[in-house]
């Protein structure tokens, strides 16, 4: 079996890992050569996601294509997908690339979410501000990561609206209300092509800077809001088709309520604990999910704390290596840059 992942990153890094493990190939297509995927997978073409002689040409040596990062060109997965196996499929991608209509989405299923309205000039933005109120969050339809293309308005007023129009450059949009929530929590969830669902605990996160900090799981959650993460969970999964796993990132309300932020048609950040916590990573679920075959256990081995190594934090791994129990990964990225992800460290407490 032969897979073919888009994106070099460490995502692609941890899947073509996993895939060694299981006895598939990787094969890696990225525009940058010698990515921290490309230094363990198989094999790896350096292309642009929109040549499509090379996209022929990777899509003729693998028999699965999967992604590491949402923002692959829709038109890559159509083109590709036209001779060979994608996963997860278009439908799931093009949904979760565009804020509104995952919003909609969710919606259309019943899952809470922020109140939000659609915008796309300052013009609606001032009569969204009127209907959401404030403090309000303005953020990109799409190519939003990690807190870019997004910001705070605090004040319903013309030219705070234009300033805000202007930071997150001036592209469709969507205005949410801020939600006064309790903490930050992400359900990792896989689904085969059969229909089989496998959920892990529900984790939660910590963001620093608007990234990634930490994530613990399981979260502490009262047990029917930790059986609701997974029936929402459930819910997209299904609704999309989807096959692979998910990342879905929540809010936590003080009266217990869930609402749904954002999914991610991908392996995720918040998922990372799962290679020494639980009893199958989500890396080697969603090769197993994605290469037909069969899901894993989920099942926690402990409380586990997965801490992000950003940027300088790197210098701190002589003394992590020296920590029993510390299980420290880098991704091979050769420059450190401030809010760079240069790796992370997971500490399982079994019990
Ligand atoms: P996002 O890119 O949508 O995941 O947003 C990044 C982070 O901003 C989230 O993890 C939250 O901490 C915060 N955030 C996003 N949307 C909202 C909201 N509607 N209310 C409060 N905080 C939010």
């Amino acid at each position: 079996m032969r897979l073919g992942i888009l994106g070099g990153g460490q995502l692609g890094r941890m899947l073509a890992l996993a895939g060694a493990n299981l006895g598939v190939a990787t094969h890696v297509l990225d525009p940058t050569p010698g990515g921290p995927a490309a230094q363990v997978a198989t094999a790896e073409t350096v292309a642009a996601y929109d040549d499509l002689a090379a996209l022929d040409a990777f899509a003729a040596t693998v028999d699965v294509v999967t992604y590491e990062f949402e923002n692959v060109p829709a038109d890559t997965v159509r083109h590709l997908a036209e001779r060979v196996p994608v996963q997860p499929g278009a439908a799931a991608l093009e949904t979760a690339q565009d804020r509104l209509l995952e919003k909609r989405f969710a919606r259309d299923l019943a899952i809470p979410t922020a109140p939000f309205v659609p915008v796309d000039g300052p013009g609606d933005l001032v009569t969204a501000l009127a209907e959401i109120g404030t403090p309000a969050i303005l953020k990109t339809r799409r190519f939003g990561y990690d807190g870019k293309g997004q910001t705070r308005i605090e004040a319903a007023e013309p030219a705070a609206a234009e300033a805000a129009w202007h930071d997150i450059g001036r592209a469709p949009a969507l205005l949410e209300g801020l939600v006064r929530f309790e903490r930050e929590i992400s359900v990792i969830a896989a689904r085969d092509s059969k229909g089989g669902i496998a959920c892990y605990d529900p984790v939660e996160n910590v963001h620093r800077h608007h990234i990634l900090h930490t994530s613990t799981a399981p979260a502490a959650l009262a047990p029917e809001v930790a059986v609701r993460a997974r029936e929402i969970a459930g819910l997209l999964l299904d609704g999309l088709d989807y096959v692979g796993v998910m990342g879905i990132e929540l809010f936590h309300l003080a009266d217990g309520g869930l609402l749904l932020n954002e999914i991610a048609p991908r392996v995720h950040n918040s998922g990372h604990w799962t290679i020494e916590g639980a009893e199958t990573s989500q890396f080697e679920q969603h090769v197993r999910a994605v290469t037909g075959l069969p899901l894993g256990p989920t099942t926690s081995l402990g409380r586990a704390e997965m801490t992000n190594l950003i940027g300088d934090d790197v210098a701190t791994v002589p003394a992590l290596l020296a920590e029993p129990g510390a299980h420290v990964h880098l991704y091979g990225k050769a420059e450190v840059r401030p809010g760079r992800k240069m790796g992370h460290v997971t500490r399982v407490r079994r019990e």
